[in-house]
């Protein structure tokens, strides 16, 4: 199983076994349903400050999910991302950074690492994946939002180098990979598709399909095959959720489905 379906004051939430056997972190990836939002006809758990959404609302939906989750709302910390390769080095000074307002988000970056307990970063993802990595040696938590173009900015590479320059190793980390847009649904265009045959031409078959002369795309196999190929990491030690956010509007938002009228879920890791 590569992922656990989790409910509770009407809402829910994701975990990953391969993260759960750690009894010292914490981790989730909320979904669409229940919340104060209302987007799409429905209520809504939208987690990101959006031009669609109330802001109050938002801030009662981060609340809901960290009083279901026990985790205190103010350790958040948020960004504003922008599918860039910035890992920055967050600690306990960061809490609270991007809660309630938009502009004190740590700017311009897509990827937290961490030793301090009690932080809680937050990646907000409608179609991109949330990528937790953790380094169970030296306790170190690696969390990042990753699209196609994260994956071009070689945001995975960054991320494993910043670990092992904090003293941990690429042999003791787990990594699970969230949901996101999938070849079911998600088309792309030739010259994406050539960005991707020209620097990943060993995998790209693996996660890019031809489909009736139309190029679709597999974020999450992307990621997962750029691991073990050009990370080397074992593929025992990765979990790729493999749902897709387009076609499973029931449970996540997508931008692609919803053409830009969308909310945002948050992946979270911490130290407990
Ligand atoms: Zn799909």
């Amino acid at each position: 199983m590569e992922y656990v379906i989790n409910s509770e004051n009407n809402i829910k939430w994701l975990t990953y076994p391969i993260l759960e056997q750690f009894k010292e972190i914490k981790h989730f990836t909320s979904l669409k349903p229940g919340g104060f939002s209302y987007i799409h006809n429905t209520n809504t758990l939208n987690m990101g400050f959006t031009d669609n959404d109330l802001k109050d609302n938002v801030i009662k939906n981060r609340e809901l999910l960290c009083k279901t989750l026990g985790i205190d709302t103010q350790n958040m910390i948020f960004s504003n991302q922008k599918h860039s390769s910035n890992i920055a080095f967050v600690n306990s000074s960061h809490k609270g950074k991007g809660l309630y307002n938009k502009n004190d988000a740590i700017d311009n970056n897509d990827g937290y690492i961490f030793l301090e307990k009690n932080i809680c970063p937050i990646v907000l993802t409608a179609d991109c994946a949330a990528v937790f990595i953790y380094e169970y040696e030296k306790k170190i938590c690696t969390l990042l939002h990753c699209g196609w173009r994260g994956v071009l900015n070689n945001i995975l590479k960054e991320a494993l180098l910043k670990i092992e320059t904090i003293g941990g190793s690429k042999s003791n980390i787990v990594i699970a990979i969230s949901p996101a847009a999938s070849k079911c649904c998600y088309e792309i265009g030739e010259e994406l598709f050539m960005l991707f045959n020209n620097k990943f031409e060993d995998i790209v078959k693996e996660f890019i399909e031809t489909r009736n002369n139309k190029y679709y795309f597999d974020l999450g196999k992307c990621i997962y095959y750029y691991l073990i190929n050009n990370e080397r990491i074992n593929p025992d030690k990765i979990q790729n959720a493999g749902l897709c956010t387009i076609c499973n509007s029931h449970l996540f938002f997508s931008a692609r489905a919803s053409k830009g009228i969308t909310g945002r879920m948050a992946s979270g890791l911490l130290i407990i």
